[in-house]
């Protein structure tokens, strides 16, 4: 018995397309809400995506997006899928390795509360976020969880330093038009918009 997630075949070609090397985090960001976009478009998935990059460099590993519908399964957030590959990719499961460089997440909204979690638990060390307010719940009716109140600073506590609002309105754009396009908003007990956030 195993499962086995992996990304579409135009997420695929791509990544092989993608340039090697981003040397900032904004052209890095850019490809990443490139896919999140592509993703649900396709029908391939939610509107996630998600970027490992070496901090410094801005050399690339892989982008990697969504897959919960298509995988039937609920864990297969971007953040999980991209630093599964990586670390798949880079033959280690901690991308904070002593012999590795400085990893980096970029991702197109704040990390759920699942995915909070894989980043702490993925080794890398630096994160870049397009935004981190209640936008993407309010727009998308995604329930993100009880995120911590405190949560970036229990990322620097343990290391990981987070930069936040980068291509923040391109990536409200693509939660805008995935909203409008009807799509479906998976989340758990009966999938639908969140109560929590209708309600609210
Ligand atoms: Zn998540």
């Amino acid at each position: 018995m195993d499962f086995t997630i992996s990304l579409p075949d135009w997420a695929i070609e791509e990544n092989q397309r993608l340039p090697r090397v981003m040397p900032t985090i904004e052209e890095r960001m850019r490809h990443v809400i490139r896919f999140s976009r592509l993703n649900y478009e396709h029908k391939t998935g939610g509107p996630f995506a998600a970027g490992v990059f070496e901090r410094d460099t801005g050399k690339l590993v892989v982008i990697g997006v969504n897959r919960v519908v298509p995988s039937n399964c609920s864990s297969a957030h971007a953040e999980v899928v991209t630093l599964s590959l990586a670390q798949e990719i880079l033959g280690n499961w901690d991308l904070g390795a002593a012999e590795f460089p400085v990893y980096q997440l970029v991702v197109n909204w704040r990390p759920c509360v699942m995915c909070y979690g894989s980043v702490i638990w993925s080794g890398v060390k630096s994160l870049v976020i397009a935004g981190s307010g209640p936008e993407l719940e309010q727009i998308t009716g995604f329930d993100e969880g009880p995120i911590h109140p405190e949560w970036d600073v229990e990322l620097a506590k343990r290391g990981i330093d987070v930069t936040n609002n980068v291509l923040r309105e391109e990536a409200l754009e693509v939660y805008r038009a995935f909203a409008a396009s009807g799509a479906l908003v998976y989340n758990a007990g009966g999938g639908g918009r969140s109560k929590l956030v209708d309600e609210g």
